[in-house]
Formats: structure tokens, sequence, C-alpha cells
């Protein structure tokens, strides 16, 4: 297994409610080192940009609205075979489905609002961290 990154976002539901320690704290305890981390608001070109690939679906102008309705926190992970461990620690889309012990098991209120977004490859993980930092940000 290699070292890699990935990249995080912790949603507008879960800010709202306070829980970005919590949710940091699943990550680390799962080998998921923070090494690059800020709050921020997102734009609508933002959202709009970030979720392209969604934007056929039918809730994809719920997705850019929930996503611009409260800070949210945008992460680089780093950890052995980050991509697919971050994608565990947080659990299936719908927390309905989500594994117990699971950041969405734990804490998502919906499908939508599922608190957190983890890039579900290699390859858009460095195209999602691009999107939002700068290499002087990431600090390993
Ligand atoms: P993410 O990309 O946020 O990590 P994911 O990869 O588990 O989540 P995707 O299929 O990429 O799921 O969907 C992106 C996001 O769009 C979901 O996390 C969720 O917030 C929202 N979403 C997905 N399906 C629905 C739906 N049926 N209704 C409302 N929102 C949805
Ligand atoms: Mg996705």
């Amino acid at each position: 297994m290699a070292v890699q990154r990935t990249f995080s976002i912790i949603k507008p539901d879960a800010t709202n409610r306070n829980l970005t320690g919590a949710i940091n704290a699943i990550f680390e305890k799962n080998g998921l080192r923070i090494v690059a981390q800020k709050r921020i608001e997102m734009t609508q070109k933002q959202a709009e940009t970030f979720y392209a690939v969604h934007s056929e679906r039918p809730f994809f102008g719920e997705l850019v609205e929930f996503m611009t309705s409260a800070p949210v926190v945008v992460q680089v992970l780093e950890g052995e075979n980050a991509v697919l461990k971050h994608r565990e620690v947080m659990g299936a889309t719908n927390p309905a489905e989500a594994a117990e012990g699971t950041v969405r098991k734990e804490f998502a209120l919906s499908i939508g609002e599922n608190s957190v977004h983890g890039s579900d490859s290699e390859e858009n993980a460095a195209i999602e961290i691009a999107q939002f930092f700068s290499g002087n940000e990431i600090v390993g």
C-alpha cells in the first residue's frame, strides 16, 4: 500500500452542529492525517464546478444550495490507502445504509445532508485538491 492524499469536505449540516472536531477525531483515529484544512463559504460557482459531474441529476440544485448554505471545512487527508480508507470511514452515501461506527451512520441527517464528502479516486482527489488548495498550503 502506498501513502496517498485525498480531498475531504465537512459539509454545512455538520459545521452547523459544531461537529468539525468530532469528525476530525474519527479521521485521525483511523490513521488519516490532516495535512491541510480551511473553513470557507463555498460560492455558487465553486459548488457548481465541484459537483459538475452531477449537473444533470434531479438533486443538483438542492445540492448546490445546501453546499453554499453555511460554512464548510475543506481538507486534505494523508495516509496509507487514504482514498479508500476515507470512503470506508465516511460510510455509505445514504446514512440509512451506512455501517456502524462510520461518520455518516453517526452524524448524517439524510442522503443530501450527509455531513462529509470524500474523493472517489486518486485521480479525482488530485483534481479536487487543486480546486481549493495551492501546494504551499499542504504540509505533510
Ligand atoms: P460525496 O461525493 O459527497 O462524497 P458520494 O460519493 O457518497 O458523496 P455521490 O453519488 O457522489 O455520493 O453524490 C454526491 C452528493 O450528492 C452526496 O454526498 C449527497 O450529498 C448528494 N446526493 C446524492 N444522491 C442524492 C439524492 N438522491 N438526493 C439528494 N442528494 C443526493
Ligand atoms: Mg461522490
